[in-house]
This record gives structure tokens, sequence and C-alpha cells, in this order.
């Protein structure tokens, strides 16, 4: 087995119970910590007060303690994590990376429609680089390079070579709005570093994250994890099944009967054996999936 310094997470965000989307981020994480025989965190991810929903958090951590995935660390809350993400944004300040931005939405929407009539591209147009001339704070954006420092290249897992150009794909982009909400992006890179994460695996809607993700580290001197963004699980009309999308809510009488097609969406056939007990099916799945992604590590 692998020596690879390992520890991993899940970080879901109490929006809802857990649905099957869900759980195939959570079983690949969950297998990928056990095939590298390192330790795996849960996070909730519950900074975004308006999102959450009541009892969420505690409903997904009985879930998945029903599935038999087993946090080897008590859960971490990002509410309680605020002192944190403030010290990281003053770090930044002090390097001269942040800016307040006083644009509304529409002004935003309005001067990207501009843009895109002159055919240029669909990032924040960096309005506010120079003063706010005038307007409140609105945000805090992190100023993204230009030119050939812009482009963040990283190999995911199982999505291979991804490139992104942070200025004309994403523009400088926000750490924290003016009423106290953290963004993710700065929340999920403080957390990922301070409990040090270094194998990060998680659906293929955050791929597009990653290169925030990776510049944000740069730029505080804190490690950058590997990635594996796993596909994500699509509804009948091709939407990222969610509980918007509708969802449902899976069975806790039955976890066997949600995790055989979790682990055959991530692409593994399970024996029979597979479907007898939860301690089966895990031991055969790690097995699968240490073939796939931990040998040679
Ligand atoms: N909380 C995020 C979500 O549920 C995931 C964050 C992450 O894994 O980086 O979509």
């Amino acid at each position: 087995m692998s020596a690879t310094p390992y520890r991993g997470r899940f970080a879901p965000s109490p929006t809802g119970p857990l649905h099957f989307g869900s759980l195939v981020g959570a079983l690949a994480s969950y297998l990928d910590a056990r095939a590298h025989r390192g330790p795996w965190l849960v996070r909730i991810e519950d900074i975004d007060g308006p999102r959450n929903a009541p009892g969420a958090a505690e409903d997904i951590l009985a879930t998945l303690a029903r599935f038999g995935m087993h946090a080897d660390e008590p859960p971490v809350w990002q509410s309680t994590r605020t002192a944190l993400y403030q010290q990281a944004l003053d770090t930044l300040d002090e390097a001269g990376l942040v800016y307040p931005c006083g644009c509304t939405r529409k002004e935003i929407a309005d001067s990207l429609l501009n843009a895109r009539l002159r055919n240029t591209t669909l990032a924040y147009p960096g309005t506010c680089r120079d003063g706010l001339h005038g307007k409140p704070a609105r945000a805090w954006r992190l100023r993204v390079p230009d030119g050939d420092a812009a482009v963040i290249t990283f190999n995911d897992r199982w999505q291979h070579a991804q490139t992104q150009n942070l200025a004309t794909e994403v523009g400088d982009f926000v750490l924290k709005r003016a009423d106290g909400q953290w963004a993710y992006q700065l929340a999920v890179v403080v957390d990922d570093a301070e409990t040090r994460i270094t194998h990060v695996v998680r659906g293929a809607d955050l791929l597009d994250s990653t290169a925030r993700q990776i510049y944000l580290q740069r730029s505080l001197g804190v490690p950058t994890p590997a990635y594996l963004h796993v596909p994500v699980v699509v509804n009948a009309d091709g939407e990222k099944l969610s509980k918007q999308t509708g969802a449902a809510a899976l069975d806790m009488r039955d976890p066997l009967a949600a995790l055989a097609p979790a682990a055959r969406h991530l692409g593994m056939e399970l024996g029979s054996a597979a479907s007898s007990s939860l301690d089966a099916f895990y031991a055969e799945a790690t097995a699968l999936w240490a073939k796939r992604f931990a040998q040679a590590q």
C-alpha cells in the first residue's frame, strides 16, 4: 500500500438531506481515503446562512453514519471558523491583492453584456480596480494576474489536464461580501489548508472553481492538494441532481440499494458478494478504487 501522506474530506453544504448525487461525492472521497489508508474528515459548509436548511447538517451526518461512512475526526463546521477566513483576507490585503468593489449585480451584468457585444470576455471587468468612484463597498475582490501568470494548469486525477485563464475566464473574484458573507472559494481554501487536506475528491461541478482555489493557495503560501473530480449525476433533463432539481431523499432502511448504483456511477462493477453487507460492499469497492487510483502514487 502506498506511503503517500493522505488526509481526505467530504464537504457537504447543508441545504437539504443527502441525495443520490451527493452520495456519489461522499462515496468517492470515502473510498479514496480508505484506499490510501488515510483519515477521512467531514466538513459542514454552513456559512451560506440563507441556503442552510434547519436540521440538514445533522441529517447528513446521520445518513453518512447509517451508510457506513464514519469520519475519523469530529466534523468541522465552517460557521465556527470565520476568524480564520478574516485572517486570510487580512494576509491577502496586506499583500495588496484585495480591493473593495462597489458594483451591483446589474452593473456587472450590463458591462458583461457590453463586453459580449464587443466579442470579448465574460470575466468580471475590473471596474473597481482603480477605486470605488464614490460608491459604497459591496464586496472585496481578489486581484488576479494578467498575462501568462493568469493561466493556471493542474492535472486532475479523473479529468486529466486542466487549464483556466483566470484573467479572461473569471476575473477578480469575490472573497467576502459587505453583509459579512464569506465566499465559498476563500473558506474552502482556508479550511483545506488548516485541516491539512492532501487530496480533494468532489463533484465535477466544482472543476471550474479549482483554478481559483489554486491561485488562492499560492497567494496565501499554502500547499495545493491533489484533485479528483467525479462526474456529476444528472436527471432525465440533463440537470445536475440537487434538491432544486427534485432529487429524492435516500432510503435510510436500505443503504446498499443506493450505494450499489453510486459505485456503478463511479465506474465500478461489484460482484454479488458486495450486496450482502456494508462491510463486504466497502471491502470490494475500496479494493477496486485502490487499483484505479491508489497504486503507484
Ligand atoms: N460544499 C460544496 C458543495 O456541497 C463542496 C465543496 C468542496 O468539496 O470543495 O457543493
